[in-house]
């Protein structure tokens, strides 16, 4: 069996350690003050409530919402959509596999805000632009009917006496800690939040304790008044495929040579940019390491030094790169930075590599992915020896996402879907793609509704 050890060898030993299944707010000899109990007014009720509205919270929510189903969808951030808005993400993976992404193209057409991701569009994933997909995203969640609440994190959770029942999740925000009934809960953090909220349990890094975890990344949107220097290194440039679309230049080593050239090493190898609208570029050179995603002091610090190392590098491009990069502004960087890795919350089935090279099917199939295996560097001194698009990559076959493993084995009414379903460390690298997690929130919004009888 090929093992995520296996695949990276010595270099995952030598790095720092991330113990899996490690517990929220394990931290040791922290000194502790004791909260008064309190009662929480119950600021809502509804059949389905969705912690997280990134693309498989919107895609649960509207779905659940348009078969009749009373929605609450709470979300931390002051927008909707997740990593696609609050994280500048601007590429949409694993399109055109459900009506549901389709009604999203459709939409984001209308307002002129897609471009092709290959001159040949291959139909597996678009280019788009973040400022639109919020308002995509507020106007279908808004027509399906739901009560959204921005700006509002869930905190904690009641369960029943049984322990196996979530009564009701607890927010914080402006207007202090609230509590929001439901029948059933989905967790689409992405973090696994409410799962580890609820005495879920999950696992996090490689299959082997002490394995690290994959990178997150700061995302910038860049403004280029004139574009005629630098279609080299957009990955999406026309100039930069054959007629038949196969792709002739390697843009991000394009790019990687131009920051060497300015004294810049990239903390991620293979830096990336994306042409979105006339000059408007979407730009990733950041790779942040062993940022565990319940650790905000960690998260806070990879932040401000993510933030610096983009400043730094279109710095280093405009007074030292020539006059491809004259003009250059960096437009907006994304409020936090998003993690590739999620507590991956242990549900009734785990999804394995085997089922991803077998290419399984199964008969509770919610979607299908067909996204090869992504694993980034695990560490800045492997940052160049993992090639982007590896072998392993391309040895898995087209495989189904079960409803078994959206649905958590430790709390009944408790499904998930995106980031944080149940699967080992490298299948998690394949179906958290943008694409898939749209598929989980709809089919588990399905199931549910079944259960409802909507
Ligand atoms: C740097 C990076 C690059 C990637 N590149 C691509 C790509 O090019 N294309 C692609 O398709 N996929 C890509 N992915 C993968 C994919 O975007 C993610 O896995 C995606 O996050 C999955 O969607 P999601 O809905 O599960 O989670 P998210 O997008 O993370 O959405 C979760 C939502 O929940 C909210 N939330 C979190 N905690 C709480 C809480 N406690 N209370 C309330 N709300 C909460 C968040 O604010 C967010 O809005 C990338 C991921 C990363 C990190």
């Amino acid at each position: 069996m090929l093992t995520r050890r296996s695949f990276f060898g010595s270099a995952v030993a030598a790095s720092s350690a991330v113990v899996a299944g490690r517990a929220a707010g394990e931290e040791k000899n922290v000194a502790l003050v004791k909260e008064s109990a309190r009662d929480v007014p119950v600021a809502g009720s509804c059949d389905v409530l969705v912690a997280g509205g990134g693309p498989a919270g919107i895609a649960a929510a509207v779905t659940a919402a348009r078969k009749g189903a009373k929605v609450v969808l709470l979300e931390a951030q002051g927008c909707l959509g997740g990593i696609w808005t609050s994280g500048m993400l601007s590429c949409f993976i694993g399109i055109n596999k459900s009506d549901f992404d389709k009604e999203i193209q459709r939409r984001l057409e209308k307002y002129g805000a897609i471009q092709h991701r290959r001159p040949k569009a291959n139909g597996f994933s678009l280019i788009y632009e973040p400022e639109y997909m919020k308002l995509v995203c507020e106007e279908m969640c808004i027509e399906a009917g739901m009560r959204i609440r921005l700006h509002t994190s869930v905190a904690g959770v009641v369960k029943d006496a049984s322990g196996r029942r979530i009564e009701a999740v607890v927010t914080e925000s402006k207007k202090g800690r609230e509590a929001w009934l439901a029948k059933y809960f989905v967790d689409c953090t992405g973090d696994g939040d409410l799962g580890a909220l609820s005495g879920c349990g999950f696992d996090v890094g490689g299959d082997d304790p002490g394995d690290p975890e994959q990178p997150a990344s700061l995302i910038a949107l860049l403004a280029i008044p004139d574009e005629s220097g630098i279609s080299r290194y957009l990955t999406n440039h026309p100039d930069n495929f054959d007629e038949n679309g196969k792709r002739i230049v390697n843009s991000k080593l394009e790019l990687l040579a131009a920051l060497n050239k300015v004294g810049i090493t990239p903390s991620y190898g293979h830096p990336t940019m994306f042409r979105i609208n006339k000059g408007l570029f979407a730009f990733m050179g950041n790779h942040e390491y062993d940022v565990p995603v319940d650790d905000a002091d960690a998260i806070t610090e990879a932040t401000l030094r993510a933030r610096r190392e983009i400043f730094n590098m279109t710095d280093a491009l405009v007074s030292k790169g020539g006059d491809a990069w004259k003009g250059l502004r960096i437009v907006f960087s994304a409020e936090r930075l998003w993690h590739r890795r999620a507590r991956r919350l242990h549900g009734k089935y785990t999804l394995t590599l085997e089922d991803c090279f077998a290419g399984r099917k199964f008969e509770d199939a919610l979607c299908t992915c067909s996204f090869g295996i992504d694993l980034h560097a695990v560490s800045k001194a492997m940052n160049n020896k993992v090639p982007a698009g590896s072998p392993i990559a391309r040895r898995i076959k087209p495989y189904q996402i079960p409803l078994r493993s959206c649905q958590s084995r430790d709390i009944d009414n408790l499904y998930m879907a995106g980031r944080c379903i149940s699967g080992d460390f490298m299948p998690q690298s394949s179906y958290r793609i943008t694409g898939t997690a749209i598929g989980m929130g709809v089919g588990v919004a399905e199931a549910i509704c079944k259960n409802l009888g909507c």
